[in-house]
């Protein structure tokens, strides 16, 4: 376990979901922090509110912890409400990024900072800070990994693959085709990979709030219809949820079963299962963002925020939503397959080997 210093208290770090055994130096009470988070249903944003929570009450805040079930509407009378109940800041994993405008001029109008958690808030000037990973790089570690286990070159090579994006509401969603399609598009050009369906725009690739059950669909029509009878040697997914979907339709194919060897995957975010799916080796890739570091970085943005000082940042330029271009804090994904999965998840105790073998 590592121990990080952070104003007068020492935080540990602690597995995915956070269940490390950490004694808090008691603290004055500084007040209750609002924190808005998208979805329990995603495994990864059950372990960023966990550690964001835990820090904030190790640091003397209460928190307020509400998560709004991708439900936009929600989201908004939950962080409504936080505002009204006199928080001192709010911590926001936006569901639709363009859709708090008007709720976070509210926020403005009360004095309270807002800082924009992982997915950048759009349409407003009424975010302070952005905490994030480096998300075109997300993108382009995915479709690396795809030219890698393909063995593709420039002038080798010649493979069908298929193209999957993330929610259009979410910002990162395009950073990530940005990024992956820097990578792809060259190749497609050049004829080295194929799209077999045609189907490569952004909003004709993109999956409706992230959700395992559209991808899963889509990849059916796809099967059935401009795939059929046409081999898949790789599907660009952006997040391992997506992932596991799309594997469900490949297998309902027979996709896995003798000759036919299911497609080189992408995914993100090292969900619990998809590294199970590695370790078996039907998925290929994961991007691993530890978001144990997102918490850390987000908690002490806040908290400098409300100690009167300035939060370190390293990101001047890439993230202008539509207003103003949001000071960030940028941290660096990491690329995991079959051959790194021990070190990276197990040896850097974001898993137990009892978690992967369970
Ligand atoms: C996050 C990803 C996540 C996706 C779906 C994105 O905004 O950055 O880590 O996979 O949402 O929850």
């Amino acid at each position: 376990m590592r121990w990080f210093v952070v104003g007068i208290v020492v935080l540990a770090t602690a597995t995915a979901c956070g269940n490390a055994a950490e004694t808090a130096v008691s603290q004055p009470d500084r007040g209750t922090i609002g924190i808005a988070m998208p979805t329990t249903k995603s495994a990864r944003w059950v372990g960023d509110g966990t550690n964001i929570k835990r820090q904030f009450e190790l640091l003397g805040y209460q928190t307020d912890m509400q998560y709004a079930e991708d439900d936009v509407d929600k989201q908004i009378s939950q962080i409504s409400g936080m505002i009204k109940s006199g928080v001192e800041a709010l911590v926001v994993g936006a569901i639709d990024g363009t859709a708090l405008k008007d709720v976070l001029a509210s926020a403005a109008t009360a004095d309270i900072p807002v800082i924009s958690y992982d997915r950048l808030i759009r349409d407003t000037p009424n975010i302070t800070y952005y905490a994030t990973f480096d998300n075109f790089k997300v993108g382009v570690m995915q479709a690396g990994a795809i030219v890698k286990a393909l063995k593709l070159t420039s002038t080798k090579g010649s493979d069908n693959v298929e193209l999957f994006a993330g929610s259009a509401d979410d910002n990162n969603a395009t950073f990530f085709y940005n990024g992956a399609m820097s990578v792809l598009k060259p190749l497609i050009k050049s004829g080295r990979l194929r799209v077999v369906s045609g189907e490569v725009a952004f909003k004709t690739v993109a999956t409706q709030r992230w959700d395992g059950a559209v991808a899963k669909k889509r990849m059916q029509r796809l099967l059935a219809g401009p795939l059929s009878g046409k081999r898949v040697d790789a599907v660009l997914s952006p997040y391992d949820g997506l992932t596991r979907g799309i594997l469900e339709a490949l297998e309902e194919k027979g996709y896995g079963k003798g000759a036919k060897k299911l497609p080189v995957t992408t995914g993100q975010d090292a969900e619990l299962e998809s590294v199970k799916l590695i370790v078996s080796g039907k998925q290929t890739e994961t991007v691993y963002k530890d978001t144990r570091e997102l918490a850390k970085v987000a908690v002490q943005m806040t908290n400098s925020l409300l100690l009167g000082g300035v939060p370190e940042v390293n990101d001047e330029k890439q993230y202008d939503n539509g207003v103003k271009v949001v000071p960030t804090f940028l941290l660096q994904p990491v690329n995991v397959d079959r051959s790194n999965y021990q070190r990276v998840l197990v040896d850097g105790g974001y898993y137990t080997a009892d978690q992967l073998a369970g």
